[in-house]
């Protein structure tokens, strides 16, 4: 039998895993909708992994990352749990040793890490507002009456693009829908969106970072070509898109599970194990999360849905 490493990288609005081998190659990897239930998620994530993973395969480390990687690494019984920033940084360094920024916008957040000599030596992250974001992108696209797939399509053929406000979703939907109003071209439109993304990240993440190439951009909005092509232009560096970018947290935390493996073998089959969950709305702020609490045996072992970490 050869040895294999699961690792999930388990967000708010998207799960994702990958099996690797010992020479972190991936055997396997899927991307699904978290779809509100992180449990049911991740069952379905493991049955999709299990059917494509060769009979000549065993689990020899579990590693869990994104916003629900507690709650999972439990489900899980993980060998490795470890926060986002870490998981992709070690994901980005296994394939691009001399990286020196990691850019990346994901559903509903971005994060930013600055390294030297495969350290990190910075980072920020943007959990709070959604402006700027995958999920954002799509609403917008919507509005457009488009595909969010065709809108990297759209901004290239742009020669003018408009000035959108988007440092906030509401700011910027009021402004997108006044400037369809008065007769912009889509694709000016699109284009300046996908700029104001640019902006709108470099001004908030990227915030007081110095950014040096070699540069990654990575999560699922690196395969907006328009994106990628004002990163490009405002940055004047070459930005690097690796095709397995929107996996890389996923990776990174199943090469820790290799490194950190004890020896032991784990099964895929989840389902003897009874997780039970609670919803709640918390009125601590105006975000009024929706939160759910976990429990496992009637003890509670983990919260999700806080905007703010306060659960
Ligand atoms: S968990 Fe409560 S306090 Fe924190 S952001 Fe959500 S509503 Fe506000």
């Amino acid at each position: 039998m050869k040895d294999a490493y699961l690792g999930v990288d388990i967000g708010s609005i998207s799960t994702k895993g990958v099996i690797i081998d010992d020479d972190n190659n991936i055997i396997t990897s899927s991307y699904i909708w978290t779809e509100g239930s992180p449990i049911k998620a991740v069952r379905k994530l493991i049955d999709i992994l299990k059917k494509d993973l060769p009979s000549n395969y065993q689990i020899k480390g579990i590693g869990t990352t994104g916003s629900a990687r507690k709650l999972i690494g439990l489900l899980l019984n993980a060998n490795i749990v470890k926060n986002e920033i870490t998981a992709h940084a070690v994901g980005t360094l296994t394939f691009y040793p001399d990286v020196r920024t990691i850019l990346e916008i994901g559903g509903q957040d971005s994060k930013i890490i600055l390294l030297k000599n495969g350290i990190i030596t910075n980072y920020a992250m943007n959990t709070l507002c959604a402006a700027g974001t995958g999920s954002f992108l799509s609403s917008q696209a919507k509005r457009l009456g488009l595909d969010v797939s065709e809108f990297g399509k759209y901004a290239l053929k742009s020669k003018n693009p408009v000035k959108i406000a988007a440092r906030c979703t509401v700011f910027a939907e009021s402004d997108l829908v006044h400037k369809a109003q008065v007769g912009y071209k889509v694709e000016d439109i699109v284009a300046g969106l996908c700029k104001s993304i640019v902006l709108n990240y470099l001004n908030n993440v990227g915030k007081g970072k110095k950014i040096e190439a070699p540069i990654i951009f990575q999560g699922g909005v690196s395969k907006n070509v328009g994106v990628i092509k004002y990163f490009k232009e405002i940055l004047g560096e070459d930005i690097i898109v690796d095709e397995n970018g929107h996996l890389m947290g996923a990776i990174g935390i199943a090469v820790l599970a290799r490194k950190n493996k004890i020896g032991k073998t784990y099964s895929l089959e989840l389902s003897d194990i009874a997780f039970d969950t609670k919803a709640f709305e918390c009125s601590g702020c105006p975000n009024n999360c929706e939160l759910l609490k976990i429990y496992r045996n009637n003890e509670l072992v983990d919260s999700w849905g806080s905007k703010c970490g306060k659960y």
